[in-house]
């Protein structure tokens, strides 16, 4: 398999993929969920947005706010077809198979995990005890 150790090393060096935060909506959004259901949207994400070979409009289907899957993918070039192909070696010109799609959410969720605060627990209005 890659070495993913060697990838994250190559990230740090990049001012662009280093400079990436998550903001307070993003985080909120990781703590309140956790990286079990985070992940599950990070394979629906990457499924829709990247799977398909050449995806129309390729390197504007991540957005650059309001999810944290979103900022991950920017951190670790995993945004767009283009990327995956310079950093992970993914040629954009067929479809990604389950493996590759399994890599790049453990990629994504590598960045995420330890960004994820177990202890805050923010108020879910979907759960009033009304
Ligand atoms: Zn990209």
């Amino acid at each position: 398999m890659r070495d993913r150790a060697a990838l994250f090393a190559r990230l740090a060096r990049s001012h662009f993929r280093s400079r990436f935060r998550l903001g307070a909506r993003e985080q909120h959004t990781l703590d309140r969920h956790g990286p079990h259901v985070i992940r599950a949207h990070a394979a629906d994400f990457v499924a829709t947005r990247l799977a398909p070979a050449n995806p129309p409009d390729d390197g504007r289907q991540t957005p650059m706010r309001n999810h944290p899957v979103f900022i991950a993918q920017h951190a670790t070039a995993t945004c767009c077809r283009g990327c995956l192909a310079k950093w992970h070696g993914l040629p954009p010109d067929r479809a990604l198979d389950a493996e590759e799609q399994a890599y790049i959410c453990d990629v994504i969720m590598d960045w995420l995990a330890p960004r994820h605060d177990p202890t805050a627990v923010p108020p879910d209005p979907q759960r009033s005890l009304f």
